[in-house]
C-alpha cells in the first residue's frame, strides 16, 4: 500500500498538535442537526482514520454527546481554545473522526450525508456523492479503506 505524505493538524491556539501516520479512510460532510449544533455551522467535515495512525500532543477535554444511531460519540476539544479536534463514535471501534478543517491541508469530501437536513442556501454541485441520510459503506468507501477496517 502506498503511504501518503504524513498529514498534520492543530487547534486554533497551537496547544494541540497531531499527525496522521497512514492513509485516511474516508472524508465526508454531514448536514445532520447534531453536527450543526456541535459546530454552530451548516455542516461538519470528518476524515475517518485508524486510531493507531493518530499521534496527538497537548491536553484535550472530552464529552459524550448523542448521535442519531443512539450509541453516542465522545468529542475531544483543546482545553485552551475549545476547538473541536476529533471524536470517537460508539459504533466504530478502533477508528476516529478528525475535524477535517483542523488539518493543514484539508481534504475534499467524498460524500455528503444527511443532505435531507441541508440548509437550503447550500448547493452541492456533485449530486452523485449526496446521500439523503447515510450511505452503504460497502458500496461507497474505496476497497483499500474497507480492507483496513476488516
Ligand atoms: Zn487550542
Ligand atoms: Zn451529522
Amino acid at each position: 500500500m502506498k503511504k501518503n505524505h504524513e498529514l498534520k493538524g492543530s487547534c486554533a491556539c497551537g496547544n494541540v498538535k497531531y499527525k496522521v501516520e497512514g492513509n485516511p479512510l474516508f472524508t465526508q460532510a454531514c448536514h445532520c442537526k447534531n453536527c450543526k449544533l456541535s459546530t454552530g455551522s451548516s455542516f461538519v467535515i470528518h476524515t475517518m482514520i485508524m486510531e493507531e495512525d493518530f499521534k496527538i500532543s497537548g491536553d484535550v477535554a472530552s464529552i459524550d454527546l448523542p448521535t442519531g444511531s443512539g450509541k453516542g460519540y465522545h468529542a475531544y476539544f483543546c482545553i485552551i481554545c475549545g476547538v473541536y479536534i476529533f471524536c470517537r463514535y460508539g459504533i466504530s471501534k478502533g477508528r476516529i473522526a478528525l475535524r477535517t478543517q483542523t488539518l493543514e491541508k484539508p481534504i475534499k469530501p467524498q460524500a455528503h450525508i444527511f443532505v435531507k437536513d441541508k440548509d437550503p442556501w447550500i448547493e452541492i454541485s456533485d449530486k452523485s456523492i449526496c446521500h439523503d441520510k447515510m450511505y452503504d459503506r460497502e458500496k461507497t468507501w474505496p476497497a483499500e479503506s474497507l480492507n483496513r477496517i476488516r
